[in-house]
């Protein structure tokens, strides 16, 4: 006679029960119970407790996929906060790194160092152990350290660029151009998702159209994404665009363009440049944008002047700014803008020192809440000398806010069907590492709840559905991520439980600023209770866990 043993009735790691379901697809919520098996998603309809070894309740919660993040600068800063905790809070399980020209790696030759000090945006001086020269030992890298949440990169030309060229404003010669190509082919076979510029900083800046068209052809061969901060955002944006276009158009990649939000000197002219996307999509370019929702960034003082100023040690520019003559000559570059420089130094071009905020300034405590303009009037001296004046004064260690954009701006990009939502924030933490200050990074701490409690609760500009649509699907989707991004059988399982309710950015600091500054310094939003990477529970009840459950993602030839 068989005996019949009792069928074991487990068969998901983790239900996820009585949620409303945001597929990620654009379509509205329905009811449905989500089971995980291992690292996917295996069913999605009517599942009963007893086949669940961990049980999420989710009723009246929004089951999403989980947040991809096209825009991110986390190369380094996901090695020295592993856990990514600033965005795994927020429901974000992938970044894309190796934004703006700026990548981690290759970085090997005479001009590693020059990278590492003056044109890595930051963090390099924190890490300890970085022991990696390619693009393929860089990612293996953070692999074998483990990282909270999914990553991917994209090699940056002004990585690539720097490697070969040094701070030259040259053209490369064809045997540097050879080299070049090697590099960013070197990097596609290690598994980059593609090419990216930033083409207002150095040295993207000097680069010509043709350089970098030549670079795009190595991408296109492999199927990769050309993405760029493009050559100014502000009064020249539409060039600018028509040559991200243009590059897509000669070398054959698909073109993201980044953070493509009109800056000042280009407020209100969102309707002309999301038009030149539009047409080149009718010619048949695949041409897609992505945007954050800040109108502010914090910045250094110096970052705002002349690019080849940034290539020098910083004794060598306060002796530049101690003379007179070379005063007038800096302002005069900076009004001129030849190489146009980031969006923010639009508020120099065009005098707007009342948008131009000291949020810290370590010696004189007393100058903290001003505007360069107030403090200006009150010595009753230029404003460009008394912005020349600070940097001196404060050796370039004040945190500076610069208010930029305009909101109505933001929110016509957010509701078109051509823009993804991005953060170009880094992954921090409030832990923050010995000398590393979070500083103000509303991106990097509040970018999606603020959209979710901002734009879609409160204003209604989105509908969740759409909202989330523009979070998971649509950038899975540009970077060839087709089994992540939407909740079916089969994919992979990151997940955001959402509580529409109750979500709450606590690190934006809304305009207009007022002292002291609300939000400051940043705080984890609410309102995310659970969040699951690869199948593995990294926040539940709103705690993070200690789980290290991303992964290091390769770009492959589909
Ligand atoms: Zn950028």
């Amino acid at each position: 006679m068989r005996i019949r043993r009792p069928v074991n009735p487990i068969r998901f790691d983790i239900g996820i029960l009585g949620g409303r379901i945001v597929d990620g697809a654009g379509n509205p919520w329905y009811y449905g119970d989500l089971g995980i098996a291992g690292k996917k998603i295996s069913k999605i309809g009517r599942i009963d407790r007893k086949e669940c070894q961990n049980v999420v309740r989710a009723d009246d919660l929004y089951v999403c996929p989980g947040f991809i993040d096209i825009h991110t600068h986390s190369d380094v800063s996901a090695l020295l906060y592993p856990g990514c905790d600033s965005t795994i809070r927020q429901g974000v399980t992938t970044h894309l790194v190796g934004n703006c020209g700026q990548s981690a790696a290759p970085v090997r030759g005479p001009y590693a160092d020059l990278w590492r000090e003056h044109y890595w945006f930051s963090g390099f001086g924190y890490l300890k152990d970085w022991d990696w020269e390619s693009f393929g030992q860089y990612l293996s890298h953070m692999e074998k350290k483990g990282v909270g949440h999914n990553i991917a990169g994209l090699v940056g030309h002004g990585t690539v660029r720097a490697m070969v060229l040094g701070s030259s404003q040259a053209a490369p010669t064809p045997k540097e151009l050879r080299l070049m190509k090697s590099l960013v082919d070197e990097s596609m076979r290690d598994g980059a998702f593609g090419l990216s510029t930033g083409l207002v900083y150095p040295p993207g800046c000097y680069a010509k159209t043709d350089e970098i068209i030549e670079m795009c052809k190595v991408v296109a061969k492999y199927g990769g994404i050309y993405t760029s901060h493009i050559r100014g955002e502000r009064e020249t944006v539409l060039d600018a665009i028509k040559e991200a276009v243009l590059i897509g158009e000669k070398s054959g990649v698909s073109v993201q363009i980044s953070h493509n939000c009109p800056k000042v000197g280009a407020w209100g002219r969102t309707k002309e440049t999301l038009r030149l996307a539009e047409e080149a999509r009718i010619e048949g370019l695949d041409v897609t944008v992505d945007n954050d929702v800040h109108t502010d960034l914090e910045e250094s003082m110096s970052a705002s002047l002349p690019q080849y100023l940034h290539a020098i040690d910083k004794q060598e520019l306060f002796e530049i700014l101690k003379d007179p003559g070379n005063r007038r000559r800096i302002k005069k570059e900076i009004i001129e803008d030849e190489h146009p420089g980031a969006g923010y130094v639009g508020l120099l071009k065009h005098g707007m020192f009342d948008r131009i905020f000291l949020m810290e300034v370590p010696r004189q405590k007393d100058l903290e809440g001003k505007t360069v303009a107030q403090v200006a009037e009150e010595r009753r001296r230029d404003p460009y000398e008394t912005f020349f004046d600070l940097i001196l004064e404060e050796k370039d260690k004040i945190v500076t806010l610069y208010d930029y954009i305009l909101e109505e701006d933001v929110k016509a990009l957010l509701v078109h069907p051509l823009v993804m939502v991005s953060s170009d924030g880094s992954t921090r933490s409030i832990d923050h590492v010995a000398g590393d200050s979070p500083g103000y990074s509303p991106c990097a701490f509040g970018e999606y709840p603020g959209i979710f409690e901002r734009y879609v609760r409160d204003e209604a500009v989105l509908t969740i559905q759409e909202a989330v649509r523009k979070m998971t699907s649509f950038p899975a989707q540009r970077l060839g991520l087709l089994d992540r991004g939407l909740l079916r059988p089969g994919m992979r399982a990151d997940i955001a439980v959402i509580d529409l309710a109750r979500i709450r950015d606590r690190a934006t600091n809304l305009w207009p600023h007022a002292y002291p500054y609300k939000n400051y310094p940043p705080k984890y939003p609410e309102g995310i209770p659970h969040v699951i990477v690869n199948g593995t529970v990294a926040v539940k009840d709103g705690k993070q866990t200690k789980a290290r459950a991303g992964e290091v993602l390769r770009h492959k030839w589909p």
